[in-house]
């Protein structure tokens, strides 16, 4: 079993669908307005749309029984003939997209949305950020048995992809269930992940999406070697019985038995492949510098590029997440931090835009955006990824030695100032702990299953 992320977790602790936003949030995530400066999203009509992503990404919100109670305390769904300009709360864009073709590289950014209700819903909450790419959850993360995808939800999902211009075959990369893990040895317990597994990605063949995103699993104290040989089987099976999807291994930060830390596991995953065109790589920033490999400045960004490029191969490389990290380099914690805020820093994010291999691939933000509001519940604030998003488009053809570029990056250092020193201490005082037992420098290796890597929040 792999835990839960304890995101995931946070989330689930997190803002209650009524929660009163700050100030910066829009009350309704409504979405009703279609980007007003977007080539590549044509202006829609917004007819007799349900009135979607009123919750915040809040998985309890997948689960139907409570899609349910919360659909019941919904206003009732407007019909709206021109993008609503009557409801300046509904109105309210948070950002409009980007013209890709108006920036310097063909960069597309995103992030991971909510699917709450529908995930036809997702469309209108990434159009909402300004996102050119976003992920989702395509069932509940917390759950084996989901109910099957609707036909209405999949007939609006296609007509909201239509009416926001999203390529569904390249800029939409959803996110695989935390439940399953692909290397389980258990002939039961594989076979429920394999069900479940594969569910997904039918699920991304009827809603016409190609790229699919997981974590590759946990060894479960068996060999790597026999962990990377279960996990191919499971998706040559998985390719089999499917048509079009890739499926994108996850990097991940390398802890305990977790598969896919080192590139080399990734790798020997993907040698194993029979369809070579139905495998790829999702690499995440934050897990990248976690697990050891720096990209802080422009040599160690070309450095851990080249690696990967020889060990895996670029043309494997598929999709980003692209997160800054909270906790030091190869410290092997999953603690996602703002862009700019955490130890890879903003120089981190400026080769990565700037770095033309990248062009065309989805790149999706899973920042944290829990922001503890007046009354001191803690409620998602989605302005901070559409300035997120806003802010890596600004990084593209900026030259990195100016004034403009070093006063935003020391900006954004001093913001997670605090935090970072936080988690230093923590693994210092872990690494003082783990060299008087003798085991200083060695990773690991008898810590439990369920200790997973995505540990991407606060509560680690
Ligand atoms: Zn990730
Ligand atoms: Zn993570």
């Amino acid at each position: 079993m792999v835990r839960q992320s304890s995101r995931q977790a946070a989330q689930l602790k997190s803002a209650p669908a009524e929660s009163k936003p700050p100030r910066t949030r829009v009350k309704k995530e409504t979405a009703a307005v279609e980007p007003e400066s977007d080539a590549d999203a044509p202006k829609a009509k917004v007819s007799k749309r349900k009135a979607v992503g009123t919750e915040p990404d809040d998985l309890r919100n997948l689960d139907p029984v409570q899609d349910k109670k919360q659909e019941a305390k919904k206003p009732a769904p407007k019909k709206r003939k021109t993008a609503a300009k009557k409801d300046p709360e509904d109105s309210m864009l948070l950002a409009a997209r980007t013209a890709v073709a108006s920036l310097k590289r063909a960069m597309y950014i995103g992030a991971h949305v909510s699917g709450a209700g529908g995930v036809q819903n997702s469309i209108p909450n990434a159009a909402h950020i300004g996102a050119n790419a976003f992920a989702l959850f395509l069932k509940s993360q917390r759950k084996w048995a989901n109910p099957p995808l609707a036909d209405e939800a999949k007939t609006q999902f296609h007509a909201l992809l239509k009416q926001h211009g999203y390529d569904s075959r390249k800029h939409i990369l959803p996110h695989g269930s935390y439940l399953v893990n692909l290397a389980q040895a258990d002939a039961a317990k594989a076979t429920q992940a394999y069900d479940a597994f594969l569910d997904d990605l039918q699920r991304c063949e009827a809603l016409g999406i190609v790229l699919y995103n997981f974590h590759p699993g946990s060894t479960g104290g068996a060999s790597m070697d026999a962990a990377c040989a279960r996990i191919a089987a499971q998706l040559n099976k998985a390719h089999r019985a499917t048509t079009s999807v890739v499926t994108l291994l996850e990097n991940m930060c390398g802890s305990g038995n977790v598969v896919g830390s080192r590139f080399e596991e990734l790798r020997d995953i993907i040698a194993l492949v029979d369809d070579q065109s139905r495998v790829g790589v999702c690499i995440d920033t934050c897990h990248a510098f976690a697990a050891g490999y720096d990209l802080r400045t422009p040599a160690a960004f070309a450095q851990t590029m080249a690696e990967f490029d020889k060990i895996v191969g670029l043309r494997h490389l598929r999709a980003l997440h692209v997160n800054d990290s909270k906790a030091p380099l190869g410290s092997h914690r999953d603690l996602h931090a703002n862009i700019g805020t955490g130890c890879l820093g903003l120089r981190a994010f400026h080769s990565i835009m700037n770095h033309a291999p990248l062009q065309g691939l989805p790149m999706v933000l899973e920042t944290p955006i829990d922001e503890k509001g007046p009354d001191g519940k803690t409620v998602e604030n989605k302005q901070i990824w559409a300035d997120e998003i806003k802010l890596l488009e600004s990084l593209i053809g900026m030259d990195a030695d100016s004034a403009e570029f070093n006063d935003k990056a020391d900006e954004l250092q001093a913001k997670g100032a605090a935090e970072r020193d936080k988690i230093q201490e923590q693994v210092d005082k872990k690494a003082d702990k783990d060299a008087k037992k003798g085991t200083k420098g060695k990773r690991k290796t008898k810590k439990k299953e369920d200790e997973s890597c995505d540990s991407c929040g606060e509560s680690d």
